[in-house]
């Protein structure tokens, strides 16, 4: 089968690859109808030393199940399935509290030890906890908004979350990616009465208004510090999304978020120490966050997209075929598109 693998830095490849199958008997294996580039992509598209042999990328995707291995209950071959980003058993008891990126028996697509999901097929570990079983064909129309439950909608969510969004509450969102969009949408839904976009790219602002932000500030740095505490009366935000990961967005979050706030950081962070831990520290700022457990969340979101009652797949501004992803990486690192879709 074919899929994508990434040699070094701006070297992405599709090439013939064993053909998924299942192999443990908790095992599923997926034909993937719709997956997906992400932002954290583009970290090893930037970075990634030169590799002969290479990694498998990808970990979002719709897709339909071709097999299931001897233990596997809560699906069969044609059911339409979504699968998060990290795999899980749903059981161990880091699943039990909802921290399925924690599972013992858990790991990561697309990062070594698992399948990568820009292919043509995945084998699925822990098939019963992670997938979950969609009421909708591979082609229906909420497709697009489904595949976001994969990681950037849960995602989103999360930072929403984990930074204490709620209702009546100012909350100011740090990054116009896919995932700041989606965070933008999951502090509309938990009630949030003001939200601040920080961006400046005119379509990303665009859409995070339609998604419910409510103030854009494009300013960068010390001046959008000052930009968001004008709008707030001098005190900034109770709860910032932090979704970017680098030493500037989370000194402008913490910089933004009034004292006892909280910040919820899902974007990666590429430093090792936490800037701005002494102004956190004197202003009492929790700062909360990590990798979204994404499977915890699908059941709670899922009713809303099937309602029609929120639309983060709207977050895709372009498709591609497999064979194309080279491209779409390209596209997404040149901010020339949020996200990409790929239709194998
Ligand atoms: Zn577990």
């Amino acid at each position: 089968m074919r899929a994508a693998v990434m040699h070094g830095a701006g070297d992405v490849r599709i090439e013939n690859v064993p053909d998924a199958r299942p192999i443990e008997p908790t095992d599923a294996l997926v034909v993937v109808s719709r997956g997906c580039i992400c932002g954290s992509d583009l970290w090893p598209y930037r970075t990634m030393e030169h590799s002969d042999t290479g990694r498998r990328m990808g970990h979002e995707a719709i897709g339909v199940v071709e097999a299931v291995g001897a233990d596997v209950r809560t699906m069969k071959a044609g059911d339409v399935v979504v699968m998060p980003f990290a795999y899980s058993d749903g059981t161990c008891v880091f699943c039990r509290e909802g921290l399925h990126t924690s599972c013992i028996h858990g790991g990561f697509f697309g990062a070594g030890d698992g399948d990568g999901a820009q292919a043509e097929a995945v084998r699925v570990p822990q098939a019963d906890g992670t997938l979950v079983v969609l009421p909708v064909g591979a082609d229906d129309a909420l497709v697009p908004s489904l595949l976001t439950l994969s990681d950037v909608m849960g995602t989103g969510h999360h930072a929403a979350v984990a930074a204490e969004v709620g209702p009546g509450k100012a909350v100011a969102v740090v990054g116009d990616g896919a995932v700041g969009l989606c965070g933008v949408i999951a502090a509309r839904r938990l009630g949030a009465e003001r939200i601040i976009i920080l961006g400046r790219h005119p379509e990303r602002i665009a859409l995070a208004r339609e998604f419910g932000a409510t103030d854009v500030v494009s300013e960068r740095g010390d001046e959008a510090v000052e930009r968001v505490r004008e709008l707030t009366d001098g005190l900034g935000v109770h709860s910032v999304l932090e979704c970017v990961g680098l030493e500037q967005s989370m000194l402008t979050a913490i910089g933004i978020t009034r004292a006892g706030g909280a910040v919820g950081r899902v974007g990666v962070p590429q430093d090792e120490t936490m800037p701005a831990s002494q102004p956190a520290f004197y202003d009492n700022i929790t700062v909360s966050g990590g990798p979204a457990p994404v499977r915890a969340y699908i059941e709670e979101l899922l009713p809303d997209i099937l309602d029609g009652r929120i639309e983060p797949g709207r977050v895709f501004d372009r498709a591609v075929r497999l064979d194309e992803v080279p491209d779409g990486y390209r596209a997404m690192n040149d901010r020339e598109a949020i996200k990409v879709m790929v239709e194998p």
